[in-house]
């Protein structure tokens, strides 16, 4: 039986790239499904087609800067299936920009979701977690959260804290709870979608011209849930062989 088979896993954005590629991947090899995002057509799309092909999965709409929002997903959670083995904190948006345009707005968003939205998910899941002295917190980070380029200071900043979230997670785990940082470089996805700044989003389409397919990211979360219970993956950085 793989590891992955019956685990409960919730994953935040589903509703589009990393989330929804990871919720087909894992709905192959059996797991039970949470799936939040804002967007409730794609949810049910996609809840409807997991479900369709025999896998379990159930969704609830979810604004990730909203913590009573985040409390009721994990609640979702205990509900249908009475534990929460896996979060996948993978809602994020990532509007560049020179930090000369000042776009405080964007700022205050990839705080608020990048970050805040990642805190709440711990905080929904940590007391079951301990309840059940086992559990998986899963961040999405990014190759910006090792390196710093230019016009992507307050994204870089974000994923830097989402590291740093999944560190200090691990370090306070007493040998229970299981703490992944995943570090995607370019991936196929709607994320350079956010980018508002035209000069700034001609680079990056240059850039994600080499993007790698969201399921190389499916399939190195999977990897990290389907080790043995004792065996904690904590750091993954998968870029696009191009990619420097
Ligand atoms: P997408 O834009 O395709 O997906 C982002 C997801 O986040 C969407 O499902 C969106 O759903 C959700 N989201 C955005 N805001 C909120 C919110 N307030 N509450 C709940 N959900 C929200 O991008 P990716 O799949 O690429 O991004 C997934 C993660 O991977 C992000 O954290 C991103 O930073 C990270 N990443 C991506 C890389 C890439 O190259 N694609 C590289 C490195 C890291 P909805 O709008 O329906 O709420």
């Amino acid at each position: 039986m793989s590891e992955i088979n019956a685990k409960v896993v919730i994953i935040t954005g589903a509703s589009s790239g990393l989330g929804e590629a990871t919720a087909h991947r894992l709905a192959k090899s059996g797991a039970k499904l949470v799936l939040g995002a804002r967007r409730e057509e794609r949810l049910k799309e996609l809840t409807d087609a997991i479900v369709k092909q025999g896998g379990d999965a159930i969704y609830q709409v979810t604004d990730v800067t909203q913590r009573d929002q985040v409390e009721a997903l994990a609640q979702a959670a205990r509900d249908k299936y009475g534990r929460i083995d896996v979060l996948i904190n993978n809602a994020g948006l990532m509007p560049l920009s020179p930090l000369d345009q000042v776009k405080v707005d964007e700022w205050d968003k990839m705080v608020d979701v990048n970050i805040k939205g990642v805190m709440y998910g711990i905080a929904a899941v940590l007391p079951t977690m301990r309840e059940q002295k086992s559990g998986h917190v899963i961040n999405l980070s990014s190759v910006a959260g090792h390196v710093v380029f230019p016009s992507a200071a307050v994204y870089c900043a974000t994923k830097y804290a989402v590291k740093a979230l999944s560190e200090g997670l691990r370090q306070e785990s007493n040998g229970e709870i299981r703490s992944t940082n995943i570090s995607p470089g370019a991936v196929d996805t709607e994320l350079t979608t956010t980018i508002s700044d035209k000069d700034t989003a001609e680079g990056v389409n240059e850039l994600y011209k080499m993007a790698i397919d969201a399921d190389a990211i499916a399939r190195a979360i999977a990897f990290a849930i389907e080790q043995p219970a004792d065996v904690d993956v904590n750091e993954l950085i998968i870029r696009p062989t191009q990619q420097q």
